[in-house]
């Protein structure tokens, strides 16, 4: 029996060769049949992809014995189902749109650091360090594959989370140099118990998805994108937070990794970051911790509740009604998301004539109001 499962993970680790890592990535999910995103850059890798149970197994234990990737930070969940036969016969765009960038010059680099490539299916490559074989378990091609992600792709970025500070971003074989103090679920709790209202917690995250949940009292910035953080912080819009304890906190934890450096490399003084992000402190406290409300998510689901009863923190962007439902501006070329209640979920935003104000502005006035 195979189940649909879908892999989030990061690593920061120095990559010497990201276009080598991009080829052996892409042909490892392709031989497994595995759909999603994935970023590599100079500083690591950052994905998420999803197909078969064994499949997701295999592609981990591999990408695992790369050196650099040994300490995969990696979170599973359970996917909606796999392409029927039927629609897989009728299209084949899985294969199709993995292949797409197949005859890109650097085919050498992979060649010289995967030599047990062989095959059309790739199914024998080996990671680039590594001089064992792989004995992963022989399956009869193809992997179903699944619907939660419409193709792969793998791309090589500047950056794997896009802040803007690439260029003083320093990583090393144990992760972010310079970075927030790790702290694990319960950590996060003893530290509040410990210091009081002096903690500050400070979301990572672009001010639409704070709409929905958040930690309690936390620090919203007004961004509409992970770019706007720098400017913000230059700009000394938390300039007061720099003598306090502040916890950063994202989805998964890839975005504070780099945030919480940042803020340290500008000025704060005791900065932390929490381990798994908001995922696994809700999956340790569910509604019964520090956390309220809703996460937004990146696939079909748009956002997840912990356990049932989460608190509704949102309010409809158009009406004000209580709401933790997101939704995408109803222009198919914005990309605008804000909160909206079962009467406006078909609303536009502003700069497309609807009445739904998107701004992040309107996020941070509703948290504080
Ligand atoms: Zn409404
Ligand atoms: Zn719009």
């Amino acid at each position: 029996m195979s189940e649909p499962k879908i892999l989030l993970y990061y690593a920061f680790a120095p990559i010497a060769d990201p276009e080598a890592v991009r080829l052996w990535q892409r042909e490892l999910c392709t031989s497994l049949g595995l759909r999603g995103r994935i970023i590599v850059s100079p500083h690591g890798i950052n994905g998420t992809v999803g197909g078969e149970l064994d499949a997701c197994k295999q592609y981990l234990r591999r990408t695992r014995e790369y050196g650099p990737f040994a300490g995969l930070e990696v979170k599973w969940s359970t996917g909606t189902g796999f392409v029927s036969e039927a629609e897989r016969a009728g299209s084949g765009a899985g294969a199709a749109s993995a292949g797409s960038d197949a005859g890109s010059s650097n085919t050498e680099a992979i060649s010289a650091g995967a030599p047990g490539a062989s095959g059309a299916s790739g199914a024998s490559q080996r990671p680039l360090h590594s001089g064992r074989g792989l004995a992963g378990k022989r399956r009869p091609a193809p992997w179903k594959q699944i619907v939660d992600f419409p193709k792969l792709s793998v791309k090589v970025r500047d950056e794997l989370v896009a802040f803007g500070t690439a260029s003083e971003l320093r990583v090393d074989a144990t992760g972010v140099v310079g970075g927030g103090v790790h702290l694990s679920p319960a950590a996060v709790n003893e530290l509040v118990a410990a210091r009081g209202d002096e903690v500050v917690f400070f979301d990572g995250r672009n001010a639409y998805e704070a709409a929905i949940g958040r930690f309690k009292g936390a620090v919203v910035p007004e961004v509409a994108t992970t770019h706007g953080f720098i400017g913000e912080i230059e700009r000394g819009a938390f300039d007061e937070l720099k003598h306090r304890p502040v916890v950063t906190y994202c989805t998964g934890g890839i975005r504070c990794e780099v945030l919480s450096a940042a803020m340290l490399e500008r000025g704060f003084t005791e900065v932390y970051q929490i381990d798994g992000g908001i995922v696994r402190y809700g999956e340790a406290f569910g509604n019964d911790g520090l956390w309220e409300g809703s996460l937004a998510v990146f696939d079909g689901r748009e956002s997840m509740d912990f356990a049932p009863g989460a608190a509704v923190v949102g309010r409809c962007a158009v009406c004000d009604a209580p709401s933790n439902r997101l939704v995408n501006c109803a222009d198919p070329a914005c990309r605008a998301r804000f909160v909206a209640c079962e009467t406006h979920a078909g609303e536009r935003c502003h700069e497309h004539g609807g009445s739904a104000d998107a701004s992040p502005a309107a996020v941070a006035r509703a948290v504080s109001g």
